[in-house]
């Protein structure tokens, strides 16, 4: 039987690389989850297997626990006994501005997506993965929620708090053999920084660069790995040498 890898946010920017990675070099049939734009999760989709690996689709918004509920429930109906033994809570959103003008929905949206959406799927698949005595999950998230970044205090907000709660569910579940950690990206060049001014930005970055998708899909596919086996509970920064 196939091994699963459930991806949200799959289908663009950082999300896609790591479903890609993890089909070519682990052999999971991955699960590409994406909101709003098929298209893409179609090509993250297609160039998986024209590489020789499996994938398929599965939609559903992080924030909407009942949809996440349905999606899981359906595809463990459709596929009796299988079990999603790694998890890559990747979707993300940013909505940047000061927190003196800072809106209710600026600070709610972005808080649902990466510290809600979390909670909602993680949640969903944590009991199969105990009974399953293996797991992987990897949480995305910030050089922001380490070190905090202004402009950004809902976004600081939200990756911090999946921060905690990756130290925290790691000790919950160690005995069963299965990690949980973080990664935690600086500017990566996706559609998600295309609009900063870079020039600005590379004054922070000691490399003096943006990094790219695949170097960070390149990390979570090592901590998806069995060869990452006694790591769990850490947050891995992965920003070109920006301090935090
Ligand atoms: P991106 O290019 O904007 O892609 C975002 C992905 O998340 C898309 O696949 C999108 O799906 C999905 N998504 C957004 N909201 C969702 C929701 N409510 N439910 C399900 N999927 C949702 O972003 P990225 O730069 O690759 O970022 C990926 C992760 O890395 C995020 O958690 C982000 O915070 C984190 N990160 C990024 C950087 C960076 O510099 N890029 C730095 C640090 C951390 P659709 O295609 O359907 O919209």
């Amino acid at each position: 039987m196939s091994k699963y890898a459930l991806v949200t946010g799959g289908s663009r920017g950082i999300g896609k690389v790591i479903c890609q990675k993890i089909a070519a070099d682990l052999g999971y049939h991955v699960i590409i989850n994406y909101s709003s734009n098929k298209a893409a999760a179609e090509e993250t989709l297609k160039s998986i297997e024209e590489e020789g690996g499996e994938a398929s689709l599965m939609q559903f918004n992080v924030t909407d626990a009942k949809a996440v509920e349905a999606a899981l429930d359906k595809w463990h109906e459709e596929n009796p006994g299988a079990v999603i033994e790694v998890l890559v809570n990747n979707a993300g959103i940013t909505h940047d501005g000061l927190f003196m003008l800072m809106t209710d929905s600026q600070w709610s949206n972005v808080l649902d997506v990466s510290l809600n959406g979390f909670y909602n799927v993680s949640r969903q698949l944590m009991h199969k993965m105990l009974r399953n005595r293996y797991g992987r999950v990897v949480n995305v998230v910030s050089v922001s929620g380490q070190k905090g970044t202004p402009g950004q205090v809902n976004y600081s907000a939200a990756k911090a708090g999946v921060i905690g709660a990756t130290k925290a569910l790691a000790q919950e579940v160690a005995k069963r053999n299965i990690t949980v950690n973080a990664v935690a990206p600086g500017f990566i060049n996706t559609d998600m920084t295309k609009d900063l001014d870079q020039k600005e930005m590379l004054k922070f970055v000691p490399m003096n660069r943006f990094g790219e998708a695949e170097e960070v899909a390149d990390l979570v596919s090592f901590l998806v790995s069995k060869k990452a086996s006694y790591i769990t509970g850490e947050v891995v920064n992965i920003n070109g040498g920006i301090y935090s």
